[in-house]
């Protein structure tokens, strides 16, 4: 499940007389590849010549690039050198869109705080000149960090603003994407019908000409998701492999890893061990083709819960150990309490209740505040037997 970003639409001065066509996003990538050390090594020039004004739009052409390639050592200097050209230039409109670009790498390099100042200080800009989609384009950045930092309430409102500045310039796929984070926080907080009505309406908002071919496979997952959660197992299959022939026809391996993912937790709660084995390796193979740790967590969780459906108990440890892994290395709360989730499955298996509860009070302590998934650890130690109480990771099993 994830929250999908917005960047802001960068439109410099002077259009380029001569344009490369490129028939693909990895070609396009391959060919920036080539050219950007000759763009970094023109920004510095640019700079050392007082040539403010290529400075800090070269800069800021080069965003996209910078967040596929994750470079950002290089990319922060670039940035501060941009924003101290478009200062001295006194462009408000350039200052902000190089904020939102500093605020994306401190972002990436963990700089969180910081990179939160920045983008409220680039939605002060934007604000004040009265562009709309520019701030609504900042407010959903902010939203997105809020929510990965578990403050549900600040990001909901975020969304709720930028969803209503979205509505008021008529952007329908913003409108979409907006609905599709609303929805998220509603998962997390254990509201799934609600969760269910936002990704229909961002799937509905986001395909307007009605061609089935058109839906986003992540945001189809995200329903998935929900309804494997409220024990519809067999629609929330049929979800997931609507997801997957879309990522299929998107030629998309990281939407095809999220729907492998699920598709090994759905094969799982319908008994379907070994297929369910076979998605979930393959989800963990491409999540890490793609560095997607949380997907990894994800997929190796429902691997684990397989194993302790087919009685593997030791194999099942030995994935909850990755998960736990995964969770310290990214310092990731949740998945560390994920993996104190699965050892108290396994724990629970081995007839050890003492150390089950153990795990279980481990779990509590690390989950995130207020997310639904910390109600199961919970359900599981108030119960007399910890045993007669039936989670969504191990009702099936
Ligand atoms: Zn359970």
């Amino acid at each position: 499940m994830k929250a999908e970003n917005r960047y802001v639409t960068f439109k410099a001065d002077a259009e380029p007389k001569y344009l490369k066509e490129v028939s693909d996003y990895d070609t396009a990538l391959s060919l920036f590849e080539d050219e950007y050390r000759n763009i970094a090594a023109a920004v510095r020039d640019a700079a050392l010549r007082g040539f403010d004004s290529h400075t800090w739009q070269l800069t800021c052409a080069m965003l996209p690039y910078f967040s596929r390639i994750n470079q950002w050592g290089e990319a922060e200097d670039l940035y501060k050198t941009a924003l101290a050209s478009v200062r001295r230039l006194g462009i408000d409109y350039g200052e902000s869109v190089c904020l939102m670009g500093l605020a994306t790498v401190k972002r990436a390099r963990g700089a969180v705080s910081e990179a939160r100042e920045l983008i409220s200080g680039a939605i002060a800009i934007s604000r004040a000149r009265g562009d709309l989609l520019a701030e609504a384009n900042q407010l959903t950045n902010l939203g997105v960090i809020l929510l990965d930092a578990n403050n549900f309430t600040e990001s909901r409102d975020c969304f709720l603003t930028a969803l209503a500045l979205a509505a008021q310039v008529g952007d329908l796929k913003f409108q979409a994407t907006l609905n599709n984070n609303l929805g998220v926080i509603s998962r997390e907080l254990g509201r799934l019908t609600e969760a269910i009505e936002y990704f229909n309406r961002a799937i509905e908002i986001g395909c307007t000409d009605d061609k089935s071919s058109n839906r986003s496979p992540n945001r189809v997952c995200n329903i998935a998701e929900v309804l494997n959660l409220q024990g519809r197992t067999n629609s929330a299959r049929e979800r997931y492999l609507e997801a997957l022939e879309l990522s299929t026809r998107n030629r998309s391996p990281r939407s095809r890893a999220l729907a492998l993912a699920g598709l090994c937790a759905v094969y799982r709660a319908s008994n379907n061990l070994s297929q369910a084995l076979d998605a979930g390796r393959e989800a963990v193979d491409l999540a890490r083709s793609v560095d997607w740790f949380q997907l990894e967590g994800d997929a190796l969780n429902a691997i684990g819960d397989t194993h302790v459906s087919l009685g593997d108990l030791e194999s099942a440890e030995q994935s909850y150990a990755r998960v736990e892994s995964l969770g310290l290395l990214y310092s990731s709360q949740r998945y560390v309490a994920r993996a104190h989730e699965g050892f108290a499955h396994v724990a629970l298996a081995r007839h050890d209740i003492a150390k089950a509860k153990d795990h279980w009070r481990k779990a509590l302590a690390v989950y995130p505040g207020g997310v639904v998934d910390a109600a199961a650890a919970s359900r599981h130690l108030e119960a007399d037997d910890p045993r007669s109480e039936r989670c969504w990771r191990c009702k099936f099993a």
